[in-house]
């Protein structure tokens, strides 16, 4: 279904997916006066743990889905791959932002870059391996990437000529893959944006973000870019936005090549590199999210300092004990983010520390700092 009137408080909103993403999008919401409603399996989830109600089950149960679309307003969903036929289910019975069609092109490698291609926007060298010969024309060395179901650098394997990577590809179980050349990338950025059903749209200053073996580990706003290439993203984002007909927060990330832009993926939801906004931004992205799928008018998205920047903590951090919060608190100007998950595994996202400073260079050292302080011997 598609939207009309705005969806008002006290209305329910409906979350397909209960991590992070999830739990601020609730509260968000909730803050607004709307009633929330997740569905997630995991009965300990983030988002589950704030919301008015929390349905424990798969997210392809039909009794769960059923009572979701029939009670909720609007649903959206927070996490890499809610099964399109859930979305669908979901679809025929309430308003569902973004549609099926947004979630199930970027959560497919290969249809998003077939798309990116087709609504003219630039991505780097590639070619979809679907075959146990395949000998596609690219330059090694190069990543294959699984075309479904990765995310956090997972589902990936870098191979230096086309012998390793078949081989490779019979190792990440003979799926339908995309092979990108490895490119020399210049630097990382982003782009998390809002764009209502009435082609409203609006974006936060662009993000400068850093991985670490595949994860993201820093966010750096604004981003140390030229103003060409600044307005490019931004100008590109909107492309992005507009060809989906997209309704709610999306981000876009671009890898920095030879001075330019390529756009290396999509992600239909609040974004790791939009978190700082929860902090230092008119308006989160989560607040954003909720305006957008409920046909209300966008928040300011200026920031309310110079700079900022955002680290991720992983569960590594734990490997010594429980690390010193109170330490990283130190000095001001820093927020921390935990998002109540009690395993805290290698590799898992725990929660974030943003700062903030008077200029971006600033930020950083000091969110660097907060999180040097956490392994501090307690
Ligand atoms: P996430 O969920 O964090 O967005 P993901 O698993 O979806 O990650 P990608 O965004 O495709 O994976 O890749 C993760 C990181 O690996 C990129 O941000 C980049 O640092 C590196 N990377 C991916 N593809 C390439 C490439 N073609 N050339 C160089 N580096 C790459
Ligand atoms: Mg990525």
């Amino acid at each position: 279904m598609s939207a009309r009137t705005p969806i008002l408080p006290p209305a329910t909103v409906g979350m397909l997916g209960g991590g992070q993403l999830g739990r601020y999008a609730v509260i968000a919401a909730r803050t607004m006066g709307y009633r929330t409603m997740v569905l997630e399996p995991d009965p300990h989830a983030p988002a589950g743990r704030v919301a008015d109600e929390h349905l424990v089950a798969a997210y392809d149960d039909e009794d769960a889905l059923r009572r979701l679309g029939d009670e909720c307003d609007v649903i959206t969903t927070e996490f890499e791959n809610p099964p399109a036929a859930a979305l669908d289910f979901l679809d025929r019975r309430t308003l569902v932002a973004p549609s099926p069609r947004a979630v199930s092109i970027a959560q497919d490698r290969v249809k998003e870059k077939a798309f990116l291609v087709d609504a003219g926007l630039p991505v780097g060298p590639y070619a979809v391996v679907d075959s146990a010969d395949a000998d596609p024309a690219i330059s090694y060395p190069a990543i294959l990437k699984t075309a479904r179901l990765g995310y956090d650098g997972k589902g990936q394997r870098g191979v230096a000529d086309a012998s390793e990577m078949r081989a490779a590809w019979r190792l990440m179980g003979s799926v339908p893959c995309v092979l990108e050349q490895a490119l020399d990338l210049q630097a990382e950025v982003s782009v998390v944006a809002a764009r209502t059903s009435d082609g409203g749209f609006n974006a936060y200053p662009v993000a400068e973000n850093t991985h670490v073996d595949g994860i993201l580990d820093l966010t750096v706003v604004p981003a140390h870019l030229s103003r060409r290439l600044t307005d490019r993203a931004v100008g590109l984002a909107l492309g992005v936005a507009d060809a989906l007909d997209y309704v709610g927060v999306l981000a876009v990330e671009f890898f920095v090549v030879d001075g330019d832009l390529l756009v290396n993926e999509i992600a239909p939801r609040p974004h790791n590199s939009g978190h700082w906004t929860l902090d230092v931004a008119q308006t989160s992205q989560f607040e954003q999210q909720i305006r957008a799928v409920c046909g209300l008018p966008l928040g300011d998205v200026a920031m309310t300092r110079k700079g900022a920047a955002m680290v991720n903590l992983l569960g590594d951090l734990w490997n010594d004990g429980e690390p010193a919060w109170a330490a990283s608190l130190e000095g001001g100007r820093t927020a921390l983010h935990l998002y109540g998950k009690t395993a805290p595994r290698p590799g898992r996202k725990m929660g974030h520390l943003t700062a903030w400073d008077d200029h971006r260079e600033a930020a950083e050292l000091r969110a660097e700092a907060a999180r040097e302080r956490l392994s501090r011997p307690g």
